[in-house]
């Protein structure tokens, strides 16, 4: 079963990833290594390495591989930053975070989610991540600035706070946009500036809390 993974994982680098033109050798090498299997439901097995987003309970979803890795190639990262991600979810991005950079804090609104997550990055071995459960549209003040900061779910505009703990030269990428339709942009801290960047078209769910969309707020989009 194990092999019958591995060649299924080989195949997604090969075909959404490579052949997307994704090439920062440390992404690749962290996409061949993470079994995304151990990050989806049982009942998902079967489409663990489709080229596609998959359902993980509580509405939320564990991202696409190609997007992950999109995301993460444009952090250019090089193995001694401290990263927060925003929406831990599955873990599955936590986990090849946590093969790219010296320290990965990540935190995730739904406490069930963060503990699952916790639970199985820890199981798996990996070891320099600290998961918090809490509203990470706040971003997670005590232990900033980060060197980069990557959201896994869409903002309605680029939180204030995120930014404020972006490191002088630090890197954000997150969707922002209405609920049903967003742009990645990436943003670059330069001293007192932010550098903004819109990037490819996306949908993500949406970040809830203080800094994203209210808990109740229906759709509010224009026309
Ligand atoms: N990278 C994750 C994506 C999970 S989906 C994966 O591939 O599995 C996005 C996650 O963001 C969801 O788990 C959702 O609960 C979480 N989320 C939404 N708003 C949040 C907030 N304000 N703070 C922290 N997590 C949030």
């Amino acid at each position: 079963m194990s092999s019958e993974f591995d060649s299924q994982r080989e195949q997604m680098v090969r075909d959404q990833v490579e052949a997307r033109h994704i090439s920062d050798p440390h992404v690749l090498q962290a996409m061949r290594s993470v079994p995304r299997h151990e990050f989806v439901r049982l009942d998902m097995l079967d489409h663990a390495y489709s080229d596609n987003a998959l359902p993980i309970g509580m509405e939320q979803t564990i991202s696409q591989p190609y997007i992950v890795a999109y995301m993460l190639e444009q952090l250019a990262l090089t193995g001694t930053e401290t990263v927060l991600e925003v929406g831990t979810g599955s873990g599955y991005q936590t986990a090849l975070l946590s093969l790219l950079v010296k320290e990965v804090i990540s935190i995730e609104r739904q406490q069930p989610l963060a503990e699952q997550a916790a639970q199985v990055l820890d199981r798996l071995g990996y070891d320099n991540i600290v998961i918090h459960a809490g509203d990470g549209s706040q971003g997670v003040r005590d232990m900033a600035p980060f060197d980069a900061i990557i959201v896994s779910a869409a903002a309605p505009s680029i939180p204030s706070m995120l930014m404020a703990q972006l490191a002088d030269g630090g890197r954000m990428i997150l969707p922002v946009g209405d609920r049903h339709h967003q742009y990645l942009e990436k943003v670059t801290r330069v001293g007192n500036s932010w550098h903004i960047e819109q990037l490819i078209s996306v949908v993500f769910v949406p970040l809830l809390g203080k800094q994203g969309f209210g808990h109740h707020e229906q759709k509010s989009e224009r026309g």
